[in-house]
């Protein structure tokens, strides 16, 4: 009932331009089919393993995403069923997600997690490092990738301002790259940004998957 609620109040705020990805990790499959029964599809998770338990467990038409550090020798557990990788924060993992989605006859959906924070914490690619990346054409070898978006984790800070700077400036570079790349596996359309703490923020400045955890489920 109150996971419902939540649901349908996040709908209410992110409008119908951005979509609501519920990250559920650490919740058990019971709180999942709750939002499922309200009508939501799109789960994400940060664990390979955890991932791969939920996707036997609970129904098959729902989407996974997987939004966490991904380590290059777990990518053959998520390779046959994920829909969208947002944590790609390296050529190395790019190329093993292009190999295991060859393996299952598919192309994977990626976003380019770029870092936008003031922590040093976080993964991700410099922006200048991606787009010395993306000017090398590389990426047109790996045909079994479709690169549909740009991620980014803004600082974790009370400070709205900083916020919305970083969200901005993924906003910024996403429509950059948009202008001035046309390669054959990139057709960008998602800026995943904004979680419980900043998703209002996130929309305001152009979010289109906001990853929402504990205003759905509780916290952690
Ligand atoms: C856990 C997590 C979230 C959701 O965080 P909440 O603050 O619970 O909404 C979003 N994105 C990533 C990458 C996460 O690991």
């Amino acid at each position: 009932m109150e996971i419902e609620k939540n649901i349908n109040n996040i709908k209410n705020i992110i409008g119908n331009y951005c979509r609501l990805v519920a990250i559920s990790k650490t919740k058990p499959v019971e709180l999942i089919l709750e939002a499922y029964n309200s009508g939501q599809r799109i789960f994400g998770e940060n664990k390979v393993q955890e991932l791969e338990e939920k996707h036997l467990l609970l129904p098959k038409d729902i989407q996974w995403h997987m939004v966490g550090h991904l380590q290059t020798n777990k990518v053959k557990y998520i390779a046959p069923f994920i829909t969208l990788i947002h944590s790609v924060d390296s050529e190395k993992l790019l190329k093993e997600i292009n190999k295991q989605a060859l393996k299952n006859n598919r192309t994977i959906d990626v976003l380019f997690q770029v870092y936008i924070a003031n922590e040093t914490t976080k993964f991700g690619w410099d922006k200048d490092e991606l787009l010395e990346f993306l000017r090398s054409e590389k990426i047109l070898q790996y045909k079994n990738i479709n690169i549909a978006g740009l991620m980014g984790m803004a600082t974790n800070t009370d400070d709205l301002k900083t916020i919305r700077t970083e969200f901005r400036s993924l906003k910024n570079l996403f429509e950059f790259i948009r202008n001035n790349f046309s390669l054959a596996n990139m057709d960008l359309k998602e800026i995943s940004m904004g979680m419980s703490g900043d998703y209002k923020i996130a929309v305001e400045e152009g979010s289109t998957l906001v990853r929402v955890g504990s205003s759905i489920f509780g916290s952690r």
